[in-house]
């Protein structure tokens, strides 16, 4: 377990607090019968705005507190415990490192205080198919006049039904597949020609497909150099990763002790079944594999924080074994907790639904596993 300093732990005290009085399950189940189109809650949001978390990596200059990933992780791990649906990791995480990594003085004024208060959500418009490929850029940026024109789709952009601003990838030159080529551009969602449809991911949270026809934007709507948007991408998907791994720890920690907790009350045949070895078994893999991921989860957000030039392999290594073992915990969740964990009523779904949905966000297990045998040489 990360050696937190004293800023960390009150942040960390401060995000448990308050998720479990603020935002308990019953909080998301409430959230998912209303059907809202945000798939958030919007005054929980507020909330968490109001305390900071939506600046915690920007810089003190531009409206934030600069205290780093390691710490944004250890509020999404508090948040991933309850399930709390919330733009923090697609805006105050994801959109905000775009940038930080790659935006000049007067992109970062303009934006970075507002995803830091929390009155703009941001958000990565990235993939164009079924599945995590953001080196497959189709969508088009030509030049006309000062600016340019951009032509093209996106699928599945977290948060999208709520985003005020898309920092969309692009290609101003090359193929699909090709990394020189690709442009970042910073677009507001009611732009001419930018046209949302909204949709419910199995975890009940929004996402959009975006179109984007005939789309112009100016040319200081350019985020880094023209073409050689690939280096920033790729930094600002590793830590997005980073954050989607640690909210992932806090759910399936959460799932594999409310399961130890019903495996110590239930009782079959006279005895608790906890008391079967079968089940102790299974309980202790899943204790072991969950203190592996917390230590790769921990590394990669640390190494982000110490600028390592092994980021990109460890955050493919938290990320691949993350999604293991949440898929595993939230498996034996519903097996475990015998007829009741397929139940609606029971939460044991909703952590199943969450598993299943953040495992293929920014990468599935099988792109990270093929990207950290890639980074190693295999
Ligand atoms: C949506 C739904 C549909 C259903 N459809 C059907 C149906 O079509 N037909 C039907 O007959 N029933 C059906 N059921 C009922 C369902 O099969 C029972 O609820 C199921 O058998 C689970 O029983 P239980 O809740 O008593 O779980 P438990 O028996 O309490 O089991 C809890 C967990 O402990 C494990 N366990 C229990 N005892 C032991 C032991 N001695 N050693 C090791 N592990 C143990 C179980 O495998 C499970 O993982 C349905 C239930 C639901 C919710």
């Amino acid at each position: 377990m990360a050696v937190l300093n004293e800023e960390q732990s009150m942040l960390r005290d401060a995000a448990k607090s308050w998720v479990q009085e603020k935002s308990p399950v019953t909080a998301f189940r409430k959230m998912r019968d209303s059907g809202v189109e945000l798939g958030y809650d919007a005054a929980a949001w507020n909330e968490q705005a109001e305390m900071g978390w939506a600046g915690v990596i920007i810089p003190e200059d531009f409206g934030g507190s600069n205290f780093g990933y390691l710490s944004m992780g250890l509020i999404l791990e508090e948040m991933g415990r309850t399930l709390t649906a919330s733009p923090l990791l697609a805006s105050g995480l994801a959109a905000a490192s775009a940038l930080i990594l790659g935006g000049d003085d007067a992109q970062k004024g303009e934006y970075l205080p507002k995803i830091a208060d929390g009155s703009l959500v941001a958000t990565l418009a990235v993939d164009e198919g079924a599945h995590h490929a953001p080196e497959k850029v189709a969508l088009e940026a030509k030049k006309s006049g000062a600016g340019y024109t951009l032509n093209g789709k996106k699928t599945f952009v977290l948060e999208g039904p709520g985003a005020g601003l898309l920092i969309v990838s692009a290609r101003t030159s090359g193929k699909p597949g090709d990394k020189d080529g690709i442009s970042l551009f910073l677009v507001p969602a009611d732009a001419k020609g930018v046209t949302k449809q909204n949709l419910k991911q199995a975890d009940s949270r929004g996402v959009s497909n975006i179109s984007f026809d005939n789309v112009e934007v100016s040319a200081d709507a350019l985020l880094g150099a023209e073409g050689k948007g690939w280096d920033v991408l790729e930094a600002t998907l590793d830590r997005a990763r980073a954050g989607v791994a640690a909210e992932m720890l806090g759910a399936a920690v959460q799932a594999f002790e409310t399961t130890l907790d019903y495996l110590k009350v239930r009782v079959q045949f006279g005895q608790v079944i906890g008391s079967f070895q079968a089940l102790q078994h299974r309980a202790a893999k899943m204790f072991t594999d969950l203190e592996l991921a917390r230590s790769a989860v921990e590394a990669a957000l640390a190494a982000i924080d110490a600028g390592s030039p092994d980021v990109p392999e460890l955050v493919s290594l938290a990320k691949a074994k993350m999604g293991d073992v949440f898929h595993l915990v939230s498996n034996e969740m519903v097996q475990m907790h015998g007829g009741i964990g397929m139940t609606d009523a029971h939460d044991a779904g909703f952590y199943l639904k969450r598993a299943r949905a953040a495992e293929a966000a920014y990468g599935s297990q099988s792109y990270h596993r093929d990207r950290y045998a890639r980074i190693q040489g295999y």
